[in-house]
C-alpha cells in the first residue's frame, strides 16, 4: 500500500527527513492511524489546554444514544492503569442504565491482596469521577478468573437490555467479548458481526441467542497512558504480562530511582523511608544519586538505561517534572499511567518527584495495596 504524502491533520506535505522543518514525521508513525505530522501529534496529544482528548470526545458522542436505550453496560478497566484507564464522563451518558465495572488483569496483584478492601477502594475511586457503579467485578481474562461472578452479575441485571461493552485499549476487552459470546450464544453457529448502524467508527454488533446483542464498541486511545506513548517493541517492557514482584527500596533523602530509561522518581526529602515499585519486572531499576541523576541520564540513555533504544529515545516527547509533597498520615501512591505505581510506605511526610514524558498522567491516591 502507498504511504500517505500529506498530513491528514494540516495537509503538509510529509517528510523524514529534518525534524526541524515542517512536515516531519518519525518513519515509525506511518504505521499509526491518523499518519500526521509530529507538530499535529504534539498538538493533538499533549497540548496543556484540551486535556480531554478528542478521540474520548468522538467516543462518548457515539455512546450519547444509550441513556435512552434499555442498556446494561460493561465498562472494563485495567487494574495496572486504573485512572488512565477509567472513562471519565461515562456517567453522563449512560443516563440511569446500570454500569457494571469489570477490572481486568487482577491476576498482577499479589495473591495475598485484600479482594474487599481493593473493591472499596476502587468505589472511592469511582466516586470521586463521578461514576456509578452497579457492580465491580474483579476479572482477569487471562487467567480465566472473576468470569462466573462477572456472568452472574450480568444475568442479575440484564434483563431485556443489549450489552454494551466499553474502554480503553489493551484493557484486554477482546478476550472479554469472546468469553460472554461463548457464554451467550450458539457456539456452533457461525458469528455474524454488523457494522452499528449510523457510526464510522467500528462499533460492532454480535447477536445473542435470545433476540438481544452485545455491542463492542471501539477502544478509547487516551494520549496519557505510557502503554500509548512508547513504540510497540517497548509496550511488553511497560506493560506487565506477569504478576507484579513488587520492589522494595530503603531511601535517604536525595536518592533517585530510574526505571529503564522511561522514567525517574526523586526522593527530595524527608526522613529515611521506603518505597515500593509496582512496575513491570522486565524494566530494570537503577537507584542513583539525585545530585548525579541528570548527568546519568544524559550519558547512558539508551544504554544502561533502558528501553527505550538509543534510536527511539527521540520519539518519546521531553521529559517533564512533577513534584509532590507528600503529607503525614495515609500511605500513597505516586501513580504513572501505564507504567505503574510507586508506594509511599512512610508515613511522616516526604517531598518526591517523578519524571515521565510530557503528557504521560501522573498522579498521587491512597494507597491502592
Ligand atoms: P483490548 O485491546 O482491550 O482488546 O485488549 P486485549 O484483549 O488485546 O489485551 C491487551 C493486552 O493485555 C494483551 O497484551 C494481553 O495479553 C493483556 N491482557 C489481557 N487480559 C489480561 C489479564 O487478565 N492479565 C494480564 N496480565 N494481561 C492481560
Amino acid at each position: 500500500t502507498e504511504r500517505p504524502v500529506k498530513c491528514s491533520g494540516c495537509g503538509i506535505k510529509l517528510q523524514t527527513v529534518n525534524k526541524e522543518l515542517p512536515g516531519y514525521i518519525p518513519e515509525s508513525a506511518f504505521e499509526r492511524e491518523p499518519v500526521i505530522c509530529q507538530r499535529c501529534f504534539r498538538i493533538k496529544n499533549y497540548n496543556e489546554a484540551s486535556s480531554v482528548s478528542v478521540d474520548q470526545d468522538e467516543f462518548l458522542h457515539l455512546l450519547s444514544g444509550v441513556g435512552e436505550k434499555n442498556a446494561l453496560v460493561i465498562h472494563i478497566v485495567d487494574l495496572f492503569d486504573f485512572e488512565g484507564s477509567l472513562i471519565s464522563g461515562l456517567q453522563r451518558f449512560v443516563g440511569n442504565n446500570p454500569v457494571i465495572l469489570a477490572v481486568n488483569k487482577c491476576d498482577l496483584l499479589p495473591k495475598v491482596t485484600n479482594w474487599n478492601k481493593l473493591r472499596n477502594w476502587m468505589q472511592q475511586r469511582c466516586k470521586e469521577h463521578g461514576l456509578r457503579t452497579a457492580e465491580i467485578v474483579l476479572v482477569s481474562a487471562k487467567r480465566n478468573q472473576g468470569f462466573e461472578r462477572l456472568l452472574e452479575t450480568v444475568s442479575e441485571l440484564r434483563g431485556q437490555r443489549d450489552i454494551y461493552v466499553v474502554g480503553a485499549t489493551n484493557v484486554g476487552k477482546s478476550t472479554l467479548i469472546n468469553r460472554l459470546i461463548s457464554d451467550y450464544s450458539d457456539l456452533e453457529q457461525e458469528l455474524t458481526t454488523s457494522r452499528y448502524p449510523g457510526t464510522t467508527l467500528d462499533m460492532v454488533k454480535i447477536p445473542l441467542d435470545d433476540g438481544h446483542y452485545i455491542i463492542d464498541t471501539p477502544g478509547i486511545v487516551y494520549p496519557w497512558r505510557y502503554s500509548e506513548l512508547v513504540e510497540r517493541r517497548d509496550l511488553g517492557a511497560v506493560m506487565p504480562e506477569n504478576p507484579l514482584k513488587p520492589a522494595v527500596y530503603q531511601l535517604n533523602e536525595g536518592q533517585t530511582l530510574f526505571f529503564g530509561g522511561l522514567g525517574r522518581f526523586d526522593f527530595i526529602q524527608g526522613p529515611r523511608q521506603s518505597f515500593t515499585c509496582y512496575i513491570s519486572t522486565t524494566l530494570k531499576i537503577h537507584r542513583t544519586k539525585l545530585e548525579r541523576a541528570d548527568s546519568l541520564y544524559q550519558d547512558h540513555r539508551g544504554e544502561l538505561l533502558t528501553p527505550p533504544a538509543a534510536a527511539d529515545m527521540d520519539k518519546l516527547p521531553q521529559w517533564q517534572r512533577h513534584e509532590f509533597r507528600i503529607g503525614r498520615g495515609s500511605q500513597t501512591d505516586l501513580f504513572i499511567s501505564g507504567l505503574g505505581w510507586i508506594k509511599v510506605n512512610g508515613t511522616e511526610g516526604a517531598v518526591v518527584a517523578v519524571h515521565v514524558p510530557r503528557g504521560v498522567k501522573v498522579l498521587t491516591r491512597p494507597s491502592l495495596i
